[in-house]
């Protein structure tokens, strides 16, 4: 019953405020997103200015950074790339220093028995999918390419069992053109540093090129991928330790 006089009280429903900055957040594209202390909007030339600067100094702290996956020339790095989905490439490493003592060539692998392949190289998971995936594209290279791995993105793409990840992976870290292949590492780091806000990889890739000058594709992938496993955790970055904090406008510095 309504009484004369008597307030009207309302409940008013609170929002935490992590969950609110998040939510504003999510709804600006990357360019327009507030930058490193959350002072003021980012235009896409100083975007573009921040992501030469990051990169700069992931590159002097990396100097000569590349694939971590032992290879001694490009087919060799394309198996072990197919090998290292869903899996450390410390433990790539192990498997291919027997298996490329047995199989020497694309030829070999084209060969292979399916079934044995398997077997060796179950540790890295998905071994089957995987042994499929090695034996048809080095039966591509051999009838197609002449046993030679291409060094181009078109090529390399239209072989059997190969993303374009992997097809970057080759071109960056054995052929050294330019290309960005978008890891989980990458994917992680680029998005917390509002050098984009997709979650696609192809899209972050075409997103990366745009504001980095060619001459950093090529080591931008291997950089951010160390700063990734180094400092900037998946579960627990360490800002403390980074030396772009003041370019991250994910930093946990920030906020305290
Ligand atoms: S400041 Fe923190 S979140 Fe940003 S890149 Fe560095 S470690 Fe990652």
């Amino acid at each position: 019953m309504k009484t004369a006089g008597m307030r009207k009280v309302t409940t008013k429903k609170t929002v935490p405020a992590a969950k609110r900055r998040k939510a504003t957040a999510a709804r600006k594209p990357a360019a327009s997103r507030r930058t490193g202390r959350g002072r003021r909007k980012e235009s896409p030339e100083e975007l573009k200015r921040r992501a030469r600067r990051i990169a700069a100094l992931l590159r002097k702290k990396y100097p000569g950074a590349g694939s971590a996956l032992r290879a001694e020339n490009p087919f060799q790095l394309l198996v072990a790339t197919v090998l290292s989905a869903q899996c450390t490439d410390k433990r790539v490493n192990m498997v291919t220093e027997s298996l490329f003592k047995k199989y020497r060539s694309p030829e070999d692998f084209a060969r292979a028995r399916r079934s044995v392949l398997e077997r060796e190289i179950r540790p890295t998971g998905f071994f089957r999918a995987k042994a499929k995936s090695i034996v048809e594209l080095s039966q591509d290279i051999v009838q197609r390419f002449g046993g030679a791995v291409p060094d181009n993105l078109d090529d390399l793409v239209s072989l059997r069992g190969v993303g374009r990840k992997t097809a970057n992976v080759v071109l960056a870290g054995f052929f050294r053109k330019p290309a960005i292949a978008v890891d989980t590492h990458v994917k992680r780091v680029s998005a917390r540093l509002g050098l984009t806000r997709h979650t696609d990889p192809v899209k972050i890739e075409y997103d990366l090129m745009d504001i980095l000058p060619k001459r950093e594709w090529q080591p931008f992938s291997f950089v951010v991928i160390l700063h990734g496993r180094e400092v900037c955790k998946a579960r627990k970055p360490r800002c403390e330790a980074c030396i772009i904090e003041k370019y991250c406008p994910s930093s946990l510095l920030a906020k305290r």
